[in-house]
C-alpha cells in the first residue's frame, strides 16, 4: 500500500489520553488525564434528562445553538467590557480541543511561525503540525515559571504571526499576571500578531492569584482569539462543549473549519449546558473553594509522604519531581514515560510523563491532578507512599495508614 500522510505520521497519539488507557487496563487510580470523578451540578443533569425527551435531537445551527451562543456572548461581554455579537463573534465547538485546532487552522499558513510557551499543553504540538505552523518555544522557567520578555520580542522579530497563551497554564499551574499579559499584548501590538488564548481553567485559580482575560485588556479584543470550554467549569468533560470568541474575521474562518470538521457540537448537550451559564457568581465561588480545598489536601498529602512538587497557582495539576527515584539503581536510564507506565502497573497510580509537555529535555517530572474525591486522593496517596518507601532514605515522615479511606477502588 502507498504510504499514509507524512503530516499525521509526524506526531504520536496523545500521551495524556494514552495514560488513561493504560490506567484503565491495569486498574490504577487515574491521576493522569485531567477530569473530575464527581458529578456535574444537579441543574445540568436535570436539564440533560429533560432534553432527552423534549429534544433537540437533530443538528443545531452548525456554529452553535442560538441560546448557547447568546449566553456565551453575554458572559464574555461581562468579562471584556464590550458587547459581543453572538452571530459573528461566537463559535461553539466540540470541546476546547476543537476550538484551538479550528483557530490555529484559521490563522496559520504552512510555514508560519507561532510562539508557544514550554511547558505547553500537548495538543498544541499536533495543532501546530496540522495547521502547518512552526512553533518557536519560549521557556517558562521553574520554580515560578516566569519568562523572558526579550525572547518573545525576538520571536516576533523572527516573524511569529501569533502567540498561544494557556492561562491558567497546563501543566505548570502558572497564572499570568495582568502586567505580564499587558507586556505580551504590547509586543503583539508592536509586531501586529494574533494572540490565541486557552482559558479552560479560568475559574480554577487560587488566592492570591487572579485570572485576567487577555481580551479584556485595552486594545486586545481586536487581536485576541479566546478559546474556552465548559468542561472544567461545570465538570462535564465528556459533553465536549467548547467555544471560540474573537474578532469577526477570525471567527468567520474558524466557523468554516468547524463546519466541515464536525458540523456541530451535540444539540441536546448544548441545550442542557445553557443553564450553567446562567448560574450566579456564587457557583464559581463554590467551585473555586472546592478546588482550593482539594489542592490543599493533596499537596499536604504529598508533603506528608515526601514527594517533591510545585505549588500550582491555578488548574488542578501538580508536577512531581521524580529525580530521586530515577537516581535509584533500579530506575537508572529509564525515561519518564517508562516510569509512569511502571507506576501505573506496580504502584497503581497513573500520571503523565512531563516530557509530553516540554520542548526542553526534561525527564524528571510527572504530572498528577487532584480533581478527585477525597477518598480517591487518600487511596492514591497511600499507594504513592509505597513509592516513596523505595527511596534509600525512605519517607521523610511516616505516613499515617489510619488516615486512609476504606473505600474500595478498582
Ligand atoms: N486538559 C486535560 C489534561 O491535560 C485533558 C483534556 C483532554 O484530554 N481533552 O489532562
Amino acid at each position: 500500500m502507498k504510504p499514509l500522510s507524512d503530516r499525521v505520521n509526524s506526531f504520536t497519539d496523545s500521551v495524556i489520553r494514552r495514560m488513561t488507557r493504560i490506567s484503565d487496563a491495569c486498574g490504577a487510580i487515574n491521576l493522569s488525564q485531567g477530569f473530575p470523578d464527581f458529578d456535574p451540578p444537579r441543574e445540568l443533569m436535570d436539564a440533560l434528562a429533560k432534553a432527552a425527551y423534549a429534544g433537540p435531537h437533530q443538528y443545531s445551527v452548525t456554529y452553535g445553538a442560538p441560546n448557547l451562543r447568546e449566553a456565551l456572548a453575554q458572559k464574555h461581554s461581562r468579562i471584556v467590557g464590550r458587547p459581543i455579537d453572538p452571530e459573528s463573534q461566537v463559535l461553539v465547538t466540540c470541546g476546547g480541543t476543537e476550538a484551538m485546532m479550528a483557530v490555529m487552522m484559521s490563522i496559520c499558513n504552512p510555514g508560519d511561525k507561532v510562539l508557544v510557551f514550554s511547558p505547553f499543553y500537548e495538543n498544541y504540538g499536533a495543532d501546530a503540525i496540522l495547521s502547518g505552523a512552526q512553533p518557536i518555544y519560549i521557556p517558562l522557567v521553574p520554580p515560578d515559571y516566569g519568562f523572558d520578555l526579550a525572547l518573545i520580542e525576538q520571536g516576533f522579530q523572527q516573524g511569529a504571526k501569533a502567540i498561544i497563551i494557556c492561562n491558567p497554564s497546563n501543566p505548570c499551574g502558572k497564572v499570568f499576571t495582568r502586567e505580564e499579559l499587558l507586556a505580551i499584548g504590547a509586543l503583539a501590538e508592536k509586531y501586529d500578531a494574533y494572540i490565541v488564548t486557552d482559558e479552560v481553567y479560568e475559574y480554577l485559580v487560587y488566592e492570591p492569584h487572579i485570572h485576567t482575560c487577555m481580551a479584556s485588556l485595552p486594545g486586545m479584543f481586536e487581536r485576541t482569539v479566546t478559546c474556552n470550554s465548559l468542561s472544567k467549569t461545570y465538570s462535564i468533560t465528556g459533553w465536549r462543549l467548547g467555544y471560540v470568541i474573537g474578532p469577526d474575521e477570525v471567527v468567520e474562518m474558524a466557523k468554516k473549519v468547524h463546519d466541515f470538521l464536525t458540523v456541530g457540537a451535540p444539540a441536546p448537550l448544548q441545550e442542557a449546558a445553557v443553564i450553567g451559564l446562567h448560574f450566579d457568581d456564587s457557583y464559581y465561588e463554590r467551585l473555586r473553594a472546592l478546588y482550593t480545598d482539594k489542592r490543599a489536601y493533596f499537596l499536604r498529602g504529598l508533603d506528608r509522604i515526601g514527594l517533591k512538587h510545585n505549588v500550582p497557582q491555578g488548574t488542578y495539576f501538580v508536577l512531581i519531581d521524580i529525580r530521586d527515584f530515577l537516581d535509584l539503581p533500579r530506575f537508572r536510564g529509564w525515561t519518564d514515560l517508562e516510569f509512569c507506565e511502571w507506576m501505573a502497573r506496580e504502584i497503581g497510580v497513573a500520571a503523565v510523563p512531563g516530557s509530553s509537555f516540554f520542548k526542553e529535555d526534561v525527564n524528571n517530572l510527572i504530572r498528577l491532578h487532584f480533581a478527585r474525591e477525597q477518598a480517591t486522593m487518600d487511596e492514591a496517596l497511600r499507594r504513592l507512599a509505597k513509592l516513596c518507601a523505595l527511596l534509600d532514605k525512605g519517607c521523610r515522615a511516616p505516613y499515617n495508614e489510619s488516615s486512609t479511606s476504606t473505600r474500595r477502588l478498582p
